[in-house]
């Protein structure tokens, strides 16, 4: 089993896309009604503020917390995988299939936190289910 930490680094770099040699450290600062980032000029109003977190904070707790676990499967979700999160009154269990191919389950060992779970199912899910996405990898980041 993974460490958290290494987890989180898989899923930024093969999942989410983010390359961590390139991460801003950049400041925020005022601009007009809203940010800037000092350092690579990407700015937003204070509505996405998030954008602004997303691109200095890496890698997110992916398997730390669900909220960014989420954005973990709302990335599968785009290419193409449906994911099941399970209580059979004993323990939770995360699976992902792909919808062109709802035989092959990605689960994850269940003795982990649900956002672990869904980290490491993930993958599992990333890496067997290539050959139905190859062609249709989404722009992250
Ligand atoms: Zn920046």
């Amino acid at each position: 089993m993974e460490t958290n930490d290494e987890l989180n680094k898989q899923v930024a770099e093969k999942i989410m896309g983010i390359d961590l040699s390139k991460i801003c450290e950049g400041d925020l600062g005022e601009y007009y009604d809203g940010w800037m980032c000092f350092a690579c000029g990407k700015s937003g109003s204070w509505g996405e503020i998030d954008e602004y977190w997303n691109h200095t904070i890496h890698p997110r707790g992916y398997s730390d917390n669900i909220a960014d676990a989420w954005k973990v499967i709302n990335k599968l979700q785009e290419f193409g995988f449906l994911v099941d999160i399970f209580d059979d009154g004993c323990a939770w269990s995360v699976t992902f299939v792909h919808m062109d191919d709802l035989d092959t389950k990605y689960t994850a060992d269940w003795r982990q936190s649900i956002p672990a779970q869904i980290c490491e199912a993930a993958l599992k899910a990333f890496e067997g289910g290539k050959e139905h996405y190859a062609e249709a990898q989404p722009q992250s980041v």
